[in-house]
């Protein structure tokens, strides 16, 4: 029977909740709005499967998977670059996949745009979900149960999501699936879902309306210098670069993000995935050619499955091989863990005991001399 003694064993992938025979596991959401497995005793038969598959215990038996090859990536639609956070090459994906009567999964907002969980999505229509990072965890809910539904009906099934969702999903499957394909995105962190609830709100009471979009990744100033927008339905809008908005600063200091993030097990060069994406940083020194600030992907492929499917996009898409070292000389989160500093810790202690724009400038804060360097190089770029 699982029980969470140590916080940061537990990814809260959910993977326990989903496969549980008897569904006495639920997940609870913690102080932070993490959420973490908690067992109805009364209904546990103490079969141990939850303990068996967790990926989080199972350490070192995922992410066999060698990589194969490494390119740098755009979609040649501008329209789609602009709405994604690289380059736009889950989209190139998903678009795939659906053009093959597939489904595709991944990390979308609610319609409060407050909380991110994992949905289905069938139409192209509805695609925009899923596009575009949310600086949130994503609560996988039930997913696992319903892409083994689709699987089993003989439906090509794309799941995206981070890392340690990947591992869930997999070991809840427990066996390969020819017409699964996986992506995980590379992944920093993921910070509390309490926290971006709260600062939603204290937005919504200082613009007087209520959020009709999210983006944390808007790229307007172009993509090395991306902004966070929100707009609202009285048509005012917030607008933030990431180093002077509170909540990006808050993600970036490691204020927030889940206790398990600080010892992710899954980060690494052999990913569980078929296909690993994130930005090109660096690209100025590996592939300077393709730098028109726009957005560029990096696109690791680690399995053969996923190199036919990236073949299948690749012709219309504007690439170059690159070399996985330089790669990750610029993108450490690939790679390696964050430290633990301190500041989480203090961080969930004060949570909820002061206004959250006070807490975050209280925690975060920007000092005078790196607020003056922003406004010079501001300034120098719209010159
Ligand atoms: C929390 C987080 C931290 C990240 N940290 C880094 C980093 O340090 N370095 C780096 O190179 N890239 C990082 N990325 C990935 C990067 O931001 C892009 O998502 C990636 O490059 C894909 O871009 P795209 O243009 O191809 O597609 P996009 O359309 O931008 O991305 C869509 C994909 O992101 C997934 N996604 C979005 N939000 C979440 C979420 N909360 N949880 C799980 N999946 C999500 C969707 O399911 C979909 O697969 C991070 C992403 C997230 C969500």
């Amino acid at each position: 029977m699982i029980r969470i003694v140590d916080k940061s064993a537990c990814c809260g992938c959910s993977a326990c909740f989903n496969l549980c025979p008897q569904k006495c596991i639920s997940m609870e959401n913690d102080k932070m709005g993490f959420m973490y497995p908690s067992v109805d005793m009364e209904k546990c038969v103490g079969c141990g499967l939850c303990e068996n598959i967790c990926p989080s215990l199972k350490k070192g038996t995922i992410g066999e998977n060698v990589r194969l090859i490494t390119y740098a990536a755009q979609n040649p639609n501008d329209v789609i670059r602009q709405s994604s956070s690289s380059g736009g090459i889950f989209t190139s994906l998903a678009q795939y996949i659906l053009s093959q009567n597939g489904v595709v999964f991944g990390a979308a907002f609610d319609r409060t745009f407050r909380k991110v969980q994992h949905v289905a999505v069938q139409t192209s229509q509805d695609l925009y979900r899923i596009q575009g990072s949310k600086y949130v965890q994503s609560n996988a809910g039930c997913s696992y149960r319903t892409v083994k539904e689709f699987l089993e009906q003989g439906r090509l099934v794309l799941f995206s999501g981070t890392l340690c969702q990947v591992a869930g999903l997999q070991a809840f499957l427990h066996k390969d699936y020819q017409n699964l394909y996986l992506i995980d995105v590379v992944c920093y962190g993921v910070p509390a879902p309490k926290v971006w609830d709260a600062y939603i709100d204290s937005l919504e009471k200082k613009y007087n309306g209520r959020v009709t979009k999210v983006s944390f990744r808007d790229k307007r100033n172009g993509w090395n210098d991306y902004v966070i927008s929100v707009k609202f339905d009285n048509g005012k809008e917030y607008v933030n670069c990431r180093s002077d908005d509170p909540y990006m600063r808050g993600f970036l200091h490691d204020c927030y993000l889940r206790p398990a993030c600080y010892q992710c097990e899954f980060k690494g060069l052999n990913r569980a995935s078929d296909i690993t994406l994130g930005d090109l940083w660096g690209i100025d020194h590996i592939a300077p050619k393709l730098n028109d600030d726009k957005g560029t992907s990096l696109v690791m492929i680690s399995s053969e499955r996923g190199k036919l499917l990236f073949e299948k996009v690749l012709s219309d898409m504007i690439f170059q091989m690159v070399k996985i070292k330089e790669v990750v000389k610029y993108n450490p989160a690939i790679e390696a863990n964050i430290h633990t500093g301190q500041n989480n810790i203090a961080f969930e202690k004060d949570f909820g005991n002061k206004p959250i724009t006070a807490l975050l400038n209280q925690y975060c804060s920007k000092s005078v001399i790196k607020k003056l360097i922003q406004k010079i190089r501001t300034a120098m770029k719209h010159r």
